[in-house]
């Protein structure tokens, strides 16, 4: 076990980095943040900022030196820069899981070699390959980049297959994914600590609603079918195992119109969608990363309160400061804010969470509140 007042080193420091730096100091931990960015949310309130590039080999070099072990913020992070620290110390989630998550071909032909369903889907890595695909796979289809997408980044509609060679120009001829698109019912997530032993914590099942392919709005519990909900998390159970996952993972799942749970794509870090553990569970997802990072076993995942969170994007600040006082006026409700300098449209600049005793009065408050943040412009 690696115990507090270690050095725990983070690649990423942006929000997700931040909040594990905060989880990690909480806990008596030193945190060492290593992000390029002057002004990175992680950075500004760590023991340490390691001002360079992810493949620096002597800011690789400090973080093996000064760490007792090594955690990720994104998966867009080298995995070669993974390998050598694995070398001197514990790098979790390891280098090889990375790899599989950060790449969409790879990540779902993982999904299928393990029974796991996805949106059928063919890989493309030339045009040639696009020319063939209708055949196999129905179109509309979504084309999205194979790797460094985000928040719907990197992916274009394919609704016929003109549509389709286009998107592969304009996506820049990478390697991409062709997946068809499903009729959703709802998109849900599953979120889950694995510790180095395969213990295994998993959060209640989160549904997820999506404006303009980024997460808007997260309710918990999910207003879901119980079988559908507890077919999800046995699936995000099971891929954790076969992949000897430790750290948080968090699988995203669409379930269709057709009454077919496949598995999105899967984060192997908090998430998004488990901004709420912060403060409606027992043991928040950070604290579950620092938890399995030191060889901890994972705490309670125990909802305390049924929740909304709520996304705030950059676009909210186009009349100026939104109104907190509209958050802060509400003594159930939370803000969290991520210290980014620049509000730009779709940046993720924080977050609020809206416990009530049902989904239903909380989403109620999410919505009344999010109405009232907006300065008008004009
Ligand atoms: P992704 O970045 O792949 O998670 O996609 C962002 C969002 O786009 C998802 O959360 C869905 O709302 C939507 N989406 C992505 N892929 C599909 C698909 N194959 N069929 C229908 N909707 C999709």
């Amino acid at each position: 076990m690696i115990l507090p007042d270690a050095m725990l080193g983070v690649l990423g420091g942006g929000q997700l980095g931040r909040m594990f730096t905060m989880a990690a100091r909480t806990m008596g931990y030193q945190v060492l943040v290593l992000d390029p960015d002057p002004h990175s949310p992680a950075g500004s309130i760590a023991n340490e900022h390691l001002q360079a590039g992810y493949q620096d080999p002597q800011a690789l070099e400090q973080l093996a030196q000064h760490c007792a072990a090594i955690t990720i913020e994104f998966e867009n992070i080298p995995v070669e820069s993974l390998r050598i620290l694995e070398q001197h110390c514990p790098v979790r989630p390891s280098a090889s899981a990375v790899a599989i998550a950060q790449d969409r071909i790879r990540e779902k032909t993982f999904l299928r070699d393990h029974g796991l369903d996805t949106a059928p889907f063919q890989p493309i890595l030339s045009s040639d390959d696009l020319a063939s695909a209708p055949q196999a796979l129905p179109l509309p289809g979504l084309l999205k980049t194979a790797a460094l997408g985000y928040d719907g980044k990197g992916q274009v509609a394919a609704g016929n297959i003109d549509e389709a060679l286009s998107g592969f120009e304009t996506l820049g001829r990478t390697a991409c994914v062709l997946e068809q698109k499903v009729d959703l019912e709802r998109e849900l997530s599953v979120i889950l600590a694995r510790s180095v032993d395969g213990a295994t914590a998993v959060y209640p099942v989160a549904e997820n609603i999506h404006e303009a392919g980024i997460l808007d709005i997260t309710v918990v519990p999910a207003r879901e079918d119980p079988a559908i909900a507890t077919q999800a998390v046995e699936m995000a159970c099971r891929l954790a195992d076969e992949l000897d996952y430790c750290g948080v993972l968090a699988v995203e799942f669409f379930h269709t119109r057709d009454g077919k749970l496949l598995i999105n794509e899967i984060a192997p870090r908090p998430h998004n969608s488990g901004h709420y553990t912060v403060d409606a569970c027992l043991t928040s997802q950070f604290e579950q990363q620092v938890r399995t990072l030191c060889g901890l076993p994972p705490g309670d995942t125990k909802l305390l309160s049924p929740v909304v969170m709520v996304n705030l994007l950059g676009d909210l600040w186009t009349g100026g400061t939104p109104h907190w006082d509209r958050i802060f006026d509400n003594p159930r409700a939370l803000l969290h804010l991520y210290g980014k300098r620049q509000a730009r449209a779709g940046r993720k600049m924080g977050h609020f969470n809206c416990l009530a005793p049902d989904t239903g009065t909380a989403l109620r408050m999410a919505e009344d509140i999010r109405k009232s943040l907006a300065t008008p412009t004009g």
